[in-house]
């Protein structure tokens, strides 16, 4: 391997062990830049209450605003910013914002909550919970109304490490999620051993819901799991009306998805919940078109 060591001091080469390209050198150098200079913001995708028809919260989702290639998606620059050892600063930057846009939302009435997407490398933090605090100190939101979300892989980088990272977090009384969940190596034993309040299914089972029996079977028997372990229930990729009907008819706690509507900057979702009535007439929900 030709590893290259940049002046800060990281390794940096291609997974199959190449060298770095000179674009990849360079993309890593613009995001450090991003990082310093704020081009990277967060746009924000509501999680709608399924019995109430309410809007009870949003995910966050990075983006960065880069200022030749435009708004890039988080599949283009993660796998670079896991790499180089930026998921730290990158997780709190996009906590920081998501916990400002929400005190400023719930001061104006309205009671959402925030769910913030983790890494692998930063459940393999342990100052993380640290840093988690004295921000939700800094802006005052109740703990709970703060959900992290984890994938399952996350789980197999370093058990131990990563489940004390994990019950530190909860100990601060923040909310834990499993998202994408059915898609890593899971098991059902660590259902039984993590301390986590949602499962976040994947919006691979639900794309075609309402054809294949199959899916729709795993569906409901893990709603049926969630509701016998205490946790909510989170259907993720809901991209039409009739996928949305027969959630709500197998008693799904939340959804969220294109049909509800597409991940939005802050300054829009103020506008977008503004215009939605406070119960959606559900099956009636208008369709977002793309932002
Ligand atoms: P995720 O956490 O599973 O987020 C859901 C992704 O699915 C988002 O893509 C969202 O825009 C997209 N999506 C939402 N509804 C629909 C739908 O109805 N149909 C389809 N086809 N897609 C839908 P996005 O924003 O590109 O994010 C991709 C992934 O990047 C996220 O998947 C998450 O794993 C990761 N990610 C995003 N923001 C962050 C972050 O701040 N930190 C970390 N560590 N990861 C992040
Ligand atoms: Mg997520
Ligand atoms: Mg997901
Ligand atoms: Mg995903």
């Amino acid at each position: 391997y030709v590893a290259k060591r940049d002046r800060r001091g990281f390794d940096v080469w291609a997974p199959d062990g190449t060298p770095a390209s000179r674009d990849r050198l360079e993309t890593l150098e613009q995001l450090r830049t991003a990082l310093d200079t704020d081009q990277l913001d967060v746009h924000y995708q509501p999680k709608l209450d399924l019995r109430s028809g309410r809007v009870i919260g949003v995910e966050a989702l990075v983006r960065w605003n880069h200022p030749e290639r435009g708004l890039l998606y988080p599949d283009v620059f993660l796998p670079l910013a896991e790499q180089a050892g930026l998921m730290r600063r990158l997780a709190l930057r996009v906590l920081e914002r998501s916990l400002r846009d929400l005190q400023r939302w719930r001061a104006s009435g309205h009671h959402l909550s925030v769910a913030v997407n983790l890494s692998v490398s930063n459940l393999q933090d342990v100052a993380l919970p640290d840093q988690v605090e004295m921000l939700l100190d800094a802006f005052e939101v109740p703990l709970a109304a703060l959900i992290l979300e984890i994938t399952e892989d996350v789980l197999m980088a370093d058990a131990a490490r990563s489940q004390q990272v994990m019950a530190g977090l909860r100990r601060l009384g923040v909310r834990l999620s499993i998202d994408d969940y059915g898609t890593g190596y899971s098991s059902l034993s660590y259902l039984r051993a993590l301390p986590v309040d949602e499962l976040k299914l994947d919006r691979s089972f639900v794309s075609n819901l309402t054809t294949d029996e199959r899916a729709a079977a795993i569906v409901r028997s893990t709603l049926q799991l969630s509701l016998d372990l205490g946790m909510s229930m989170v259907v993720e990729g809901v991209e039409d009306a009739a996928t949305l009907a027969a959630l709500r008819a197998w008693g799904c706690d939340h959804a969220q998805g294109y049909y509800i509507a597409r991940p939005m900057p802050a300054e829009q979702f103020l506008t977008w919940l503004a215009e939605q009535p406070a119960f959606l007439p559900l099956g009636r929900i208008p369709v977002q078109r793309g932002v």
